[in-house]
Order: structure tokens, then C-alpha cells, then sequence
């Protein structure tokens, strides 16, 4: 399918690896012009290389701290004008509910929330001038059903998507579309640290830790940064132009429910 998006251009927050880059992978195969961010160089110039070089797309580099307000001044500065935005970040770690403090969900709040909040606030207007743009937030499945030790991802993501709900429906009308993805596990560094994680609080082999997981999951077995980019890049087609404001799960089945 031609997804009509050949020549825009897209800024992929948290592009290195996982999920953004998977997202990126899927743009650039659609003809996307390319702004990648991550804060390791090395990493972020080797994935711009292997996509320029895969897809003969423009691919530009900015090495910063999404999270941070200089890390975003200076991708944005960079990154000019833009059609495409997809937010992303690292995950706050996890714990449990009793032990955070202000400052773990202050840093939560930031990550998770305010960023994408920001670039939103930062890249809008000037979709919204031209008439056309696509927001895509990658956020979790904790939004739909908690994760008893991802509390701080459950707390700022819930914000997020009340946010995201009350501003897709205000700038639908200038052409601009609001999405979320909500990735359920996915088989990507983060998911790696997570099950390193069960695997120490439960004594099993890493291995076995996945092996549970992927058993507890009606497609027995974590979804690929590939579909996940590939829905991103739908979204971000000109055939999405009427969804709105919608919380997209991609879980393999995970999350047991009628809606
Ligand atoms: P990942 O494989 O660990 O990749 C994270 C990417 O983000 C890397 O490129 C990393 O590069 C970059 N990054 C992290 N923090 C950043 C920051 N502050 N500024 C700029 N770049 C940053 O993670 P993932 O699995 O793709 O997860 C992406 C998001 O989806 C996370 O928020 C995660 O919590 C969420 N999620 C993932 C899953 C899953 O199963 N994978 C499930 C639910 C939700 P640098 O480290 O070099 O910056």
C-alpha cells in the first residue's frame, strides 16, 4: 500500500533502537524524510547510516536528552519544520507504589508526560498552518491495564492520554491527527532489562523468565519493533486522516477484554 507520505518529514523521538527505530524503519521505507534523536551518538549514527542506506532517505542526527528542556531545544532547532511526530523516551524504572518519591514521579512526569506534552505544544502550530500533520505517541499498555510495578509509568501515562484526548479532538479540524500506541511486550532492550529484572526477584534463568511471559500471551510470543513501526507508519499515512484521538494496543492478545 502507498502510504502518500513520500517527501514529508519526520521527527522520531528515542530512535536508536526498539520501538522508535522500528517506527523510523517503517517511515523511511514510505519515503519519509528523517530527524532521529537518541542520547548515545554512536548508536544513533549507525542506525541513521543502516536507514540511509536501506532506503536512500535524508536522515539528520540529533544526540540529546529528549527529557531534558536543552536536550529538546536543541532537536527542535535542528529539526525545523516537521509533518510527522512521533514521541518517545526510556520507561521509568520499576517499584513499588509505596517507595517513590516526588522527585520519581516529577522525573516520570517528565519523561513520560511533559515531553511529549511539549513537543506537541512546540510542532503543532506549524502542522496546523499547513493544514496537515501526524502526532503519534508510543506509550504503554499500562494506560489500559495497570502494571503493578510500573506505577510510575501507569501514573504519567494516564496524564498523557488525558491530555492527548482533550487536544486530538481541538486540531483535527487544521488536519492534524493525534494518536497513541500502546505497545503490550515487545521484544527490544527495555524488554530485556524487564524480564532481567523477574528473573533475580524469581531465581529462574533469563530465559525461562521469557518463556513465562510469552506463554501468558494468546500469540505466544512478544511482538517485533517491525509491526509496531508498521502501525506507526499507518497512522501516520494519508489514509489515517480520520482516526482521532484513539489508544491503539498492541499486545499479541495480552490484555483480556471485550473493549
Ligand atoms: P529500548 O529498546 O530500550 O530503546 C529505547 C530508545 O530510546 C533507545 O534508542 C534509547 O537510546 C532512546 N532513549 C531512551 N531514553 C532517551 C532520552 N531520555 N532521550 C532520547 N532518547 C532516549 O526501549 P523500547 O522497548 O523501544 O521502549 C520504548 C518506549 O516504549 C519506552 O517508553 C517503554 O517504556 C515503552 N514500552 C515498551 C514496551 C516493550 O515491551 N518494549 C512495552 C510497553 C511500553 P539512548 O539510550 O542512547 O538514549
Amino acid at each position: 500500500m502507498d502510504l502518500g507520505i513520500r517527501g514529508k518529514r519526520a521527527l522520531v523521538c528515542a530512535s536508536s533502537k526498539g520501538l522508535g527505530r522500528g517506527c523510523a524503519e517503517a517511515l523511511a521505507e514510505a519515503g519519509v524524510e528523517l530527524v532521529l534523536n537518541a542520547r548515545g551518538a554512536e548508536a544513533l549514527e549507525a542506525t541513521a547510516a543502516a536507514i540511509r542506506a536501506a532506503y536512500g532517505v535524508p536522515v539528520l542526527v540529533v544526540a540529546a536528552d529528549i527529557t531534558s528542556e536543552a536536550g529538546r531545544a536543541k532537536v527542535l532547532a535542528a529539526a525545523g519544520e516537521i509533518d510527522i511526530l512521533v514521541t518517545n523516551a526510556g520507561g521509568p524504572p520499576p517499584g513499588l507504589w509505596s517507595d517513590w518519591s516526588r522527585d520519581d514521579f516529577i522525573r516520570a512526569l517528565d519523561a513520560n508526560m511533559l515531553t511529549p506534552v511539549a513537543l506537541m505544544q512546540a510542532l503543532m502550530p506549524g502542522m496546523m498552518a499547513r493544514g496537515w500533520g501526524r502526532v503519534v505517541n508510543i506509550t504503554s499498555q499500562s494506560v489500559k491495564a495497570p502494571i503493578a510495578q510500573l506505577g510510575l509509568s501507569n501514573a504519567a501515562r494516564a496524564g498523557l492520554t488525558g491530555f492527548v484526548a482533550g487536544t486530538a479532538r481541538q486540531v483535527a479540524g487544521a488536519g492534524v491527527t493525534i494518536n497513541n500506541l500502546l505497545p503490550g511486550i515487545h521484544a527490544t532492550d527495555r524488554a530485556i532489562s524487564l524480564d532481567t529484572g523477574v528473573a533475580k526477584a524469581q531465581g529462574i534463568s533469563l530465559d525461562e523468565a521469557r518463556a513465562r511471559r510469552a506463554a501468558s500471551i494468546p500469540v505466544h510470543r512478544y511482538g517485533t519493533a517491525e509491526e509496531f513501526g508498521a502501525a506507526c507508519a499507518f497512522l501516520c499515512s494519508q489514509h489515517a486522516g480520520f482516526i482521532v484521538g484513539q489508544n491503539i494496543l498492541l499486545d499479541g492478545g495480552a490484555m483480556n477484554a471485550t473493549l
